[in-house]
């Protein structure tokens, strides 16, 4: 009878991670500005880098967003004809800001009708603040 005895060093270095992650999950707001601080210490040095491994793996990157886009293809359904069905209603004013022009509907669901003709920047700011909401939910949840 044979038994595989782990490599000491190898299981303190396994104690030693878990541990590590552990203390991380345990102090999310510790971290979360140590992450915040070495970001804009590196910011540049990592903006470079995140563009360079978009550069590389561009076309795995968009395959990966499409696939993810194509998962439900019940929802895809549903909003491709809700898109196509209202896409000629628009009024071309945003109904946040009152902004005349290109317009983008935002579907708060996929169910017809729950929708808001928003102009991009109103848009991209409802997506913004909704990642805050995310977040705090996230970490008020946790
Ligand atoms: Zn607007």
């Amino acid at each position: 009878m044979s038994m595989t005895v782990p490599d000491s060093s190898e299981v303190a270095k396994e104690k030693k991670n878990t541990y590590q992650r552990e203390y991380r999950k345990n102090n999310p707001e510790k971290f979360r500005v140590l992450d915040k601080k070495n970001r804009e210490k590196h910011e540049e040095k990592i903006e470079e880098k995140d563009r360079n491994y978009y550069k590389k793996n561009k076309k795995r990157l968009i395959e990966y967003q499409m696939k993810k886009r194509s998962v439900d293809p019940e929802t895809n359904k549903i909003r491709q004809s809700t898109y196509k069905k209202f896409n000629d209603k628009k009024k071309g004013v945003c109904s946040k800001c009152g902004d005349e022009g290109r317009t983008d509907f935002h579907h708060t669901s996929y169910k017809p009708n729950k929708f808001v003709e928003l102009c991009k920047s109103c848009h991209k700011l409802y997506h913004v603040n909704e990642k805050r909401r995310e977040q705090r939910r996230e970490q008020n949840g946790k």
